[in-house]
């Protein structure tokens, strides 16, 4: 049976009515990952042994402890750290780094009885969007094994995207969750900032990381998120807002919701195609009593730079921590303090890293902190309120997630025009701390496209509802790469 086929419901069902055991589901998962990892590479670290012995302790609790997400696999993108399991963020920085303890996220995934089978690839300390900056491997588009599966979490989009696992954990800084959800054809959701602990991922820029799920129907996923939702004192940026279940909320019914489109998400740099996919799919969504208008998010044209500017130099500080004595890559042969210092991190961080680096420790020096790190505050503060603005009248905001479908793999077509649309799309939602999840909403060529929709602080219950409203009436879900037929 393949089991990594079903949704969460129904493999619950299937374990409750003891038609399968925890062992089965997890075999299948790592049965699927034999099969197919050769050729998508999503996984940097398997844990076999370590999750079939568990699978075997967890069937035998009793029914009535069991949870709806007891007993599923999931995947975890490598910057997520695990106690005894080697954490890379694929980078040969952290090659050799087990940690000692769990992050929250994973806590709460082992209380929900879930199995984790094993770290995810994604470029390196989740700097970029194709996953082609990976210190140790390119993931592949389970689609359409030329193209890139999106990044920074490529390997937890493409192991869902292609039946390895029902969940994976991603991480979201400036689009790293929703834009290979949509390049991957599912869906991911980057929840209001606060709303899941950061503790325990390792830090990229920390006023704008985010961890989020990654499944291939909204059910999943809103099962997922208020399973590591919730307040963390671990973490003090984390929110004390109580955490719904979600899944309660997918009732279908949008009669009455008000969306906003703004214009500078259908404009000049949006693909054609990917435009054409939109407006079916705000069709589609009139059609089931919602209404929209076009709208303008006048800063959103400064949301590229003010992104670069604020993340880099949050990286610059967070990362300073790598420094070949506390964590990680340390020269052999190095003669003296300094040589530790300066070969370390020559050796052990990739190209991009050290460029934002240098970005971020320029943007915060004295002489350039004003114009450049300060002025960036100010216009974070711009665009967060073109947003509270819209909602003022407006419940959700609607577009794009990515400008167009899947890049070829190594083949820099991509003007620049179109990669700062695609920044536009995604980076200013991190900036104002909102909640936004992608969705497919159509394909092209083969690839698969994504709808993102944005929603006021902590309102992820009416993002579920309007994107399990709009799967429901839809196709793209059923969907799946011809790569994911299966191991029978
Ligand atoms: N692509 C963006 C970047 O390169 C976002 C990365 C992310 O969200 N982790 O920074």
């Amino acid at each position: 049976m393949m089991l990594m086929k079903k949704t969460a419901t129904e493999l619950q069902a299937l374990l409750h009515n003891r038609e399968v055991s925890v062992k089965e589901v997890t075999e299948d998962a790592f049965k699927q990952i034999a099969h197919l990892d050769d050729k998508v590479q999503a996984f940097l670290t398997v844990t076999e042994d370590e999750a079939l012995t568990r699978a075997e302790k967890l069937d035998n609790e009793p029914m009535e402890n069991r949870g709806t997400l007891f007993g599923l696999p999931i995947g975890i993108k490598d910057n997520i750290i695990t106690k005894g399991t080697v954490t890379t963020c694929a980078s040969k920085m952290l090659e050799n780094f087990v940690p000692v303890y769990d992050a929250t996220v994973m806590e709460k995934i082992n209380q929900a009885g879930m199995i984790s089978v094993g770290k995810l690839n994604m470029d390196e300390f989740a700097m970029g969007s194709t996953t082609e900056r990976s210190a140790f491997k390119v993931t592949r588009n389970p689609w359409n094994l030329d193209c890139v599966p999106g990044g920074s979490s490529g390997g937890s989009a493409a192991a869902v995207a292609a039946g390895e696992v029902l969940f994976s954990l991603g991480t979201d800084t400036g689009g790293s969750v929703r834009q290979p959800a949509a390049f991957c054809g599912i869906v991911g959701m980057k929840p209001t900032y606060g709303r899941i602990s950061r503790n325990g991922l390792v830090a990229f820029a920390s006023s704008l990381d985010q961890i989020g799920p990654l499944t291939r129907t909204v059910e999943d996923n809103a099962l997922l998120l208020s399973a590591i939702a919730g307040l963390d004192h671990r973490d003090s940026s984390s929110s004390s807002k109580e955490v719904p279940d979600f899944r309660a909320g997918l009732t279908g019914d949008i009669k009455g919701l008000r969306i906003a489109v703004p214009k500078e998400y259908m404009g000049e740099g949006v693909a054609e195609d990917v435009k054409a996919s939109v407006r079916q799919a705000l069709d589609v969504l009139e059609s089931m009593g919602a209404t929209w208008e076009e709208v303008s998010l006048p800063h959103a044209r400064y949301a590229s730079p003010t992104y670069y500017a604020i993340a880099t130099a949050e990286a610059s500080s967070n990362l300073a921590r790598f420094d070949g004595i506390r964590y990680g890559y340390r020269p052999d042969d190095a003669k003296n303090l300094e040589e530790i210092y300066l070969r370390s991190r020559a050796e052990g961080f990739g190209t991009e890293v050290k460029k934002r680096i240098l970005y971020g420790t320029y943007a915060l020096s004295d002489g350039h902190h004003d114009e450049l790190y300060v002025k960036a505050q100010k216009v974070r503060t711009l665009i967060a309120q073109d947003f509270a603005n819209l909602y003022e009248n407006y419940d959700i905001v609607v577009g794009p997630t990515s400008a167009t479908t899947a890049y070829e793999i190594g083949g820099i077509v991509r003007d620049q025009l179109t990669l700062y649309t695609n920044d536009i799309l995604t980076v200013s939602v991190n900036l104002a701390g909102l909640p936004a999840i992608s969705v497919p909403c159509g394909f092209s060529d083969g690839l698969p496209i994504g709808l993102q929709m944005i929603g006021k602080h902590f309102d992820e219950a009416t993002l579920y509802r309007v994107a399990h409203a709009f799967e429901q009436a839809t196709e793209f879900h059923k969907r799946t790469p011809s790569i994911g037929e299966g191991h029978e």
